[in-house]
């Protein structure tokens, strides 16, 4: 069974084909700059990687031309569309109305809109993926996979704000958490590899890529997580500020003369890592720079480790205690010293870096030395194939 994975973004989407009966990558690829006059589609097969410049338009248009590609004799994926069985789409936000994957219908489609104003550029993406496949491959079964349904096992006390009670009525105003497909599988995985029953382990996941958040994974559900209403919340990101004394919003409209447009974007863009260090919004820039001695780099490295330890330690409370912390994502799995940095705060937990197993990068591996009272482990992510893994499962019912 072959299973097609769509991550729609506002103007750029990701797919993979995966061949479900092993669990093998037999394509994939990313279309980039869509409607910006000059996009393009990366499509890699086999290691092989294929640049192919198409301006295009629309999603529609986009996942047109990569179809093809799948279908391309030049490349060897498969012979017909015929051969994709259903399509896992990756929606952000399923509000509470989504607790977990579902086949898509008219019903699931209103939903999703309905929760657009939750998140105004990531679900209206997801529909136009959506729509896109009706058209290209009509009658084709469809999967939404959510961002937001693996934390719908929060406590009340944990996802509510101490704000008045009408604004979580009226507009939904409450911590839903996100990157929850990456969360669930990493925290399966790592009970995997240890050997050991979800059911008994109480893991933190760090999630550390551009956008980034942490997990508590009490037995087998999100006990709590970092981000909140938005993906803007928690531990502070790449470009996002994180969490926030609420009153600078207010401060900075009265005293830089701007309107809640502007402050949003110097909170989602121009904050965190890239904010503090003036350098860049990528790890590799900010460390280069810090080993040259610039202190605003090791301010922003420093202050990032600091914040990360602090909601592993909330959460170990939360949990009464953690068996497990977990690295991943583009920075949790090649950012050595990130990783060490974080865990340098964590020794009253009993937690102990081993240097040498911590040398790695993308790797799975434990990363703790034996006498760690805290297992560490780094665990690649994969949200394609826990999409894949829930598509299958759904159309198989
Ligand atoms: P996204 O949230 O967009 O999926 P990623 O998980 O790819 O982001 O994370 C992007 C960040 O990961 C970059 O800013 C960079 O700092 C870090 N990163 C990615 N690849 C590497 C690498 N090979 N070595 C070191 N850091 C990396």
């Amino acid at each position: 069974m072959k299973i097609l994975v769509l991550n729609c973004g506002s103007s750029s989407f990701k797919y993979q084909l995966i061949d479900m009966d092993n669990e093998k990558v037999l394509a994939k690829g990313t279309y980039e700059r869509i409607g910006e006059g000059n996009s393009f589609l990366t499509h890699k097969v086999n290691g092989e990687k294929y640049v192919l410049e198409n301006p295009v338009d629309s999603h529609k248009d986009a996942i047109d031309f990569a179809l093809k590609q799948l279908t391309n004799p030049e490349y060897k994926v498969i012979d017909s569309l015929d051969e994709i069985s259903a399509v896992g789409h990756r929606i952000v936000h399923g509000g509470e109305k989504f607790n977990k994957s579902v086949l898509i219908d008219d019903e699931v489609i209103k939903a999703i809109k309905e929760c657009i104003p939750l998140a105004p550029l990531h679900n209206p993406a997801g529909l136009l993926g959506i729509e896109a496949c009706q058209k290209e491959i009509p009658g084709v079964k469809m999967v939404a996979v959510f961002d937001t349904a693996f934390h719908q096992t929060m406590k009340k006390e944990q996802y509510i704000y101490p704000l008045p009670y009408e604004y979580y009525e009226k507009y939904g105003v409450r911590k839903y958490g996100f990157h929850g497909t990456s969360h669930m599988y990493v925290s399966r995985r790592v009970a995997e590899m240890m050997g050991e029953d979800i059911k008994n382990l109480r893991i933190i996941n760090c999630h550390l890529g551009q956008g980034a958040s942490l997990c508590a994974i009490k037995y087998g559900e999100s006990y709590d997580t970092t981000m909140g209403l938005t993906p803007l919340g928690g531990i502070p990101m790449c470009t996002r500020c994180g969490d926030l004394d609420p009153s600078i919003v207010t401060f900075l409209m009265k005293n830089e003369n701007m309107t809640a447009d502007e402050v949003e974007k110097v909170l989602n863009k121009k904050s965190g890592v890239l904010g503090i260090s003036g350098v860049s919004p990528d790890f590799r820039d900010v460390e280069a720079e810090k080993s040259n001695g610039n202190e605003r780099a090791c301010l922003a490295i420093e202050n990032y480790n600091y914040n990360v330890a602090g909601f592993i330690s909330k959460f170990a409370m939360a949990m009464d205690g953690v068996d497990v912390i977990t690295f991943t994502a583009g920075i949790g799995e090649n950012q050595i010293k990130i990783r060490k940095g974080i865990c340098e705060h964590l020794k009253f937990l009993g937690v102990e870096i081993d240097d040498e197993a911590n040398n790695v990068r993308s790797e799975e591996r434990l990363i703790s030395t034996k006498n760690s009272k805290v297992k560490v482990y780094i665990v690649p992510t994969n949200e394609e194939l826990m999409i894949a893994r829930d598509t299958k499962e759904l159309i198989s019912k």
